[in-house]
């Protein structure tokens, strides 16, 4: 007879966000079992894996930026000694103006201290970039190369007896005798990490997500300076050769998760005003960022489910968030600590009061 197997904690979903609190855990010595299904169009697997302290049209400093950037590279090196690689490669985001208004934004901004201690003006002509209206640039930014690092960990885990390949059924999911039932596993706490596809668990699908696809694409240029992430309109970062993705389109209204030609003409309009040297198109990918409405993410324990946990909504910014994000809500399950009220996920439990009345 087969015998039962009995874990702390089971993960479902292992994009950025379950694989951080896989990791977390295993520093923690609490043991797991991460189940994740493979799909082209994860949002992890797509993404360019930037970080940057700086965000948005209005230029802000991110939330509990200092905290935040201090685990990612903690995490990182971790596995560097974990997996042997150096997975986050620090540089510089040389950032363009499009407009005066756009540079004239910017100068209001470097006022604040807080700003300033992230971006500087940028020194000289940087080759292939269009600087028309002046440049800046960010520092403490970066990116991770996140396909490398998510297949590297998943096959650890996996040799490790850590991971399994299955598309988890909530049907058998069960909470039996103080535990949490699946199959021969019994387990104390479940934790959906599910990212776009948090629509198919029964539990957690009256949060409320306002999904966003992203399309990119990977060109070849030769003579850009490697060093830099350049940004006008979109991003180029660069992969490996004279290889880079260009990134990313923001599509609140989408049929479906596949790449597009609308996309790819959207892409290539805005890479011509950034870039002045020729290129050529390798391919092009696509993936859904689990946006939420509020654009924060969503950590915490379901409403009326115990021990059942929702680490989701990382949107446009999961690797800058997700090492701290997993951290902070094992130290709220462990150590009783507040969820910060940004992030946590009471915010939305008048929607779940709803959707129970319904
Ligand atoms: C084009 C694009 C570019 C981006 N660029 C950046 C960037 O530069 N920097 C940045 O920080 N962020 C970027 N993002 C956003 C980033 O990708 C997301 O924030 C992040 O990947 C979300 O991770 P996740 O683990 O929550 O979700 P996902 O990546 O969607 O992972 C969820 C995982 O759960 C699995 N899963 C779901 N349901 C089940 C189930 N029932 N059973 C088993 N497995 C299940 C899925 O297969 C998947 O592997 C980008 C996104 C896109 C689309």
């Amino acid at each position: 007879m087969k015998q039962s197997r009995s874990y702390d904690f089971l993960i479902i979903g292992a994009g950025i966000a379950g694989l951080n609190l896989a990791w977390q855990l295993e520093k923690m010595q609490k043991s797991f079992l991460i189940l994740d299904n493979t799909g082209e169009h994860k949002s992890s697997i797509v993404a360019a894996g930037m970080f940057n302290p700086i965000s948005g049209k209005r230029m802000t400093v991110n939330w509990r930026v200092n905290e935040l950037l201090a685990s990612l590279h903690q995490t990182f090196t971790d596995f560097k000694t974990l997996l042997g690689q150096d997975y986050l490669i620090p540089a510089s985001i040389v950032q363009s103006f499009g407009n005066t208004k756009e540079s004239n934004d910017f100068s209001i901004q470097l006022e604040k201290a807080n700003f300033s201690q992230f971006v500087s003006s940028t020194q000289g002509e940087i080759k292939g970039l269009n600087q028309d209206f002046g440049s800046f640039e960010v520092m403490g930014s970066g990116w991770v190369k996140t396909k490398e690092w998510i297949s590297d960990f998943q096959n650890y885990l996996m040799e490790q007896g850590k991971l399994e390949r299955c598309k988890a059924d909530w049907k058998d999911i069960v909470w039996q005798n103080g535990t949490w039932n699946w199959q021969d596993l019994h387990v104390n706490k479940v934790v959906s990490c599910e990212g776009y596809q948090y629509q198919e668990n029964p539990h957690f699908n009256w949060l409320p997500f306002k999904l966003c696809k992203g399309q990119v694409l990977h060109i070849r240029c030769a003579d850009l300076n490697k060093e830099y992430i350049l940004k006008k309109g979109v991003y180029l970062v660069h992969q490996f050769d004279d290889v880079y993705k260009v990134g990313a389109t923001y599509e609140w209204d989408f049929e479906d998760e596949k790449p597009n030609e609308e996309g790819k003409m959207n892409l290539i309009d805005k890479l011509d005003k950034l870039l002045t040297l020729p290129y050529s198109i390798l391919s092009q990918d696509s993936g859904i960022r689990p946006t939420t409405r509020d654009r924060a993410a969503i950590l915490g324990e379901h409403p009326a489910i115990k021990n059942l946990y929702c680490f989701n909504g990382l949107g446009t910014k999961g690797m800058l968030q997700a090492p701290f994000l997993a951290k902070h809500l094992l130290e709220a399950i462990y150590n009783h600590s507040e969820i910060d009220a940004k992030v946590d996920i009471k915010r939305f439990y008048s929607f779940y009061s709803s959707s129970q009345n319904e």
